[in-house]
């Protein structure tokens, strides 16, 4: 029998950085946290003892999110699993990048395939039954960058700005189901994704945020529990930037 008194939440990307914070955010006794990653076995299995701990479940899945076929499955489980889906949380992303001039097609797809298409994926894997229980809360990574675009990164700036449109578009066609859907866009916070820069260039960008430091994925994940709570339900198709006020749109 599937357990639909528990709230269920969705998390892409949950092994490691802001998914794994998104995921202890909402780690609580009534609460089941899925979540999936790409080949982090280990850091997956950290993230469900990190929610134990505080009392929660988390199950995370090894699912490609650029696999249409094993994103329809994932979802297909949960729903077994436990009825519902209440939040979905889109964060699963990479970077690849390089200028313009020399970006390699594989380099642009990989980017896209993962931050935008991924994205589509799930919403629209998920979307229905949200539309049956006249009720979701869905949320997506983006990025800063894809609002101020950024050298070096036309890939990611463009799926994260597609990633935009794609937020707005949904929150207009699921708002007469109660379904919200908005973004997050995170500045520059401190995970794996951002340890590749040189200490300089971190340093540089540090630099430029008001707030005097980079960003923390609780920081993240406050944000997107905000937006999946009650209090933000007037709130649909928004983007909003946790960026340390380095930009304001
Ligand atoms: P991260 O530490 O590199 O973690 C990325 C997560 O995505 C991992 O759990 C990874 O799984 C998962 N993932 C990657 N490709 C996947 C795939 N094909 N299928 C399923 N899961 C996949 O990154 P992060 O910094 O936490 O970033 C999280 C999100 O925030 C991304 O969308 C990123 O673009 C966005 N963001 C980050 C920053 C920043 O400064 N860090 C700023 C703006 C936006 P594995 O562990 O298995 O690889």
């Amino acid at each position: 029998m599937p357990d639909t008194h528990a709230r269920c939440i969705v998390i892409t990307g949950g092994s490691r950085g802001i998914g794994r914070a998104v995921c202890l955010e909402f780690a609580d006794p009534d609460t089941r946290i899925y979540f999936n990653y790409a080949s982090s076995e280990e850091a997956a299995r950290i993230t469900e003892s990190l929610v134990a701990e505080k009392g929660g479940t988390a199950i995370g899945i090894r699912v490609d999110v650029t696999s249409e076929t094993e994103v329809i499955a994932f979802i297909k489980r949960i729903m077994t699993e436990t009825g519902r889906i209440d939040v979905l949380v889109n964060n699963a992303g990479i970077t690849r990048d390089g200028l313009l001039v020399r970006m390699k097609e594989a380099d642009w797809d990989a980017v896209c395939d993962t931050n935008l298409k991924g994205a589509f994926f799930c919403l629209k894997a998920t979307a229905r039954s949200m539309m049956k229980q006249r009720f979701g809360r869905i949320i997506n990574i983006t990025s800063l960058v894809g609002v101020t675009g950024n050298a070096g990164q036309a890939n990611y700036s463009a799926a994260k700005a597609g990633l935009i449109g794609l937020t707005r578009s949904a929150a207009r066609e699921l708002a007469s189901r109660q379904i919200t859907v908005n973004a997050v866009a995170p500045g520059f916070i401190d995970t794996d994704m951002t340890a590749a820069l040189s200490k300089e260039a971190a340093l540089a960008i540090v630099d430029q945020i008001p707030l005097g430091r980079a960003g923390l994925p609780a920081d993240i994940a406050g944000a997107v529990a905000f937006l999946a709570s009650d209090k933000a339900a007037y709130i649909t198709g928004q983007v909003l930037h946790v960026n340390g006020g380095m930009f304001t749109p």
